[in-house]
């Protein structure tokens, strides 16, 4: 018998307070990684002519918003804070649906969102800048924060609500206007966000959203004059075009990209607690975070242990549909990652590393209709093997043995990257100089390399990152100018460095 036809959801973009159609009338479809017979949605596939209209919506808003007390600006954050805690759990089984990692994290993706939203909210009554003595008599100087204008922002998929919040909440408190191109694959996450901020109260034009791929709806904001700031967080191979697309008009220029981070576990460390780490480091989000513990060094005293243990590990974790309460590890993204991953697989057997457990898609039953892949082990491997250098961006995990402590930071610091790194130790000494040592943005002892808090600065060296820092009181740094101001009281000119006075 025929069944009722139940056309999918189409979504629009959002500009200046309206969900408007594309121009070109066209939409990209965003399905289910774990099963991508479903549809989740189609969205607009945005082209240079609906960007523009959403800077032009975005720089006619900027001013007013400016002009808005910042206690106000927050006083909108703080209601979209208690949508997102409301609509929690709906929010993350569509995240789960559109990206497949599992109910938990999607959980805490929109979790992140809720605490960026109320930390930013916060800075509404502070955002503080200096007030210092002058140099000079009856003279007053400070420093305060001023909007930039309007942002730019660029997103990508891992974290599809999150990472939105970590750039669009900053932005908004500092008093700037934004356009936002979330990635191709997460599109739902963003509009729930969007219209959590709209139904907060955003005025008109204020946050607009543009949905589409890279190249059509991100590039035309690199170079358009209209934008005066670019935050973006995706791979390091987009962030050079990024940047590189900036420099001519002297956009500031935020860059957040890949990682290879690294656990280094010494032979005093407790080990079970080691494995605990290096499992969820390792396979957390099917091994696709920026963050991920795609290498783990093990000292040689206790390396054969470790690999035994954390093999069977990582053999009896269950894959399958995020939705499901007992799955541990989602699939991969879409198919393309998927095959990023096994085509990697075939270097590191290439390169000489051990394959030890996984290294195949996963085809059996429901799960031949995802891009499921099997948690992958290489052990013995050497550092400068490809698949110890490369981001893999899926589950694989290569282990790499060393003698001692200076090795195993040289091994960690052997990479183009440098996001997160791990040690698990009891020696205080060694833990201490790890810290100090270790050419990451973040250093975790005896925890995995995945676990920031918003409240602190996030973001990586070398090919990782810009020199900027998201999250934290580092984000108002980017979203925000520093105006010096000096008020002479005296009566008289007074000349600061010279000797007359
Ligand atoms: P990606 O670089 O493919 O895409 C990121 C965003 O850039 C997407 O919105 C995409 O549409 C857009 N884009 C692509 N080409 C563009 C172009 N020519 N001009 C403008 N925009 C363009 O990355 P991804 O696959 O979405 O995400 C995975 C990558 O992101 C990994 O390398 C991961 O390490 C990195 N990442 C880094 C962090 C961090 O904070 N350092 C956090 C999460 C993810």
């Amino acid at each position: 018998m025929a069944t009722a036809f139940v056309p999918p959801p189409t979504y629009s973009n959002f500009i200046n307070g309206e969900w408007l159609a594309p121009r070109s009338g066209k939409g990209i479809e965003d399905r289910n990684p774990a099963n991508h017979d479903e549809l989740v949605g189609i969205f607009a596939a945005s082209d240079e002519a609906d960007v523009t209209q959403a800077i032009d919506a975005a720089r006619s808003a900027a001013r007013q918003w400016s002009l808005t007390p910042a206690p106000k600006r927050a006083e909108i954050l703080y209601r979209c804070a208690e949508i997102l805690v409301r609509n929690k759990d709906d929010y993350a089984r569509d995240m789960t649906r559109e990206m497949g990692k599992v109910l938990a994290e999607t959980r805490g993706d929109v979790q992140e969102a809720i605490d960026m939203t109320y930390l930013m909210a916060g800075e509404g009554r502070r955002l503080f800048g200096q007030t210092t003595p002058s140099e000079l008599v009856n003279k007053v100087a400070m420093s305060v924060r001023v909007p930039v204008g309007v942002a730019g922002l660029i997103t990508p998929w891992n974290f599809p609500m999150a990472i939105p919040s970590w750039k669009v909440m900053p932005a908004l408190v500092c008093g700037n206007t934004v356009v936002l191109k979330p990635a191709e694959d997460t599109p739902l996450s963003t509009y729930h966000l969007t219209q959590a901020l709209s139904d907060a109260g955003l005025p008109a034009g204020v946050l607009n959203v543009i949905f589409g791929d890279g190249p059509q709806a991100g590039a035309p904001m690199l170079n358009n004059p209209g934008i005066d700031l670019i935050s973006f967080t995706g791979s390091t191979e987009v962030g050079r075009i990024v940047s590189q697309a900036c420099a001519p008009t002297f956009k500031k220029c935020h860059l957040e990209m890949g990682g290879k981070n690294i656990i280094v576990v010494m032979d005093d460390a407790n080990l079970d607690l080691a494995i605990d780490g290096a499992i969820w480091g390792g396979f957390g989000t099917t091994g696709q975070r920026c963050t991920a513990a795609s290498r783990v060094a093990v000292q040689k005293g206790v390396y054969r242990e470790f690999a035994e243990k954390f093999i069977h590990r990582a053999k009896s974790l269950r894959v399958g549909d995020g939705l499901d309460p007992a799955t541990q590890m989602g699939p991969c993204i879409n198919e393309q990652q998927l095959k990023t991953v096994m085509s990697y697989v075939e270097i590191g057997k290439n390169e000489g590393a051990k394959l030890a457990t996984g290294g195949h898609r996963l085809e059996s039953g429901a799960l031949a209709r995802g891009w499921f892949h099997e948690p992958t082990v290489f052990t013995d491997c050497d550092p400068k093997m490809r698949v110890c250098q490369e981001e893999i961006f899926g589950p694989v995990v290569c282990l790499i043995p060393f003698d001692t402590f200076d090795d195993g930071l040289e091994i960690a610091n052997g990479v183009n990257y440098g996001l997160s790194a791990s040690i698990y130790t009891r020696n205080v000494n060694n833990a201490f100089r790890a810290q100090r040592d270790l050419e990451t943005g973040i250093v975790y002892v005896n925890a995995p390399t995945i676990g920031a808090e918003v409240h602190l600065p996030f973001g990586g060296t070398k090919n990782t990152g810009n020199g900027h820092r998201e999250s934290g009181l580092a984000a108002l740094d980017f979203y925000a100018e520093w105006k010096t101001l000096y008020v002479d009281y005296s009566d008289r000119l007074q000349r600061a460095q010279i000797d007359d006075n």
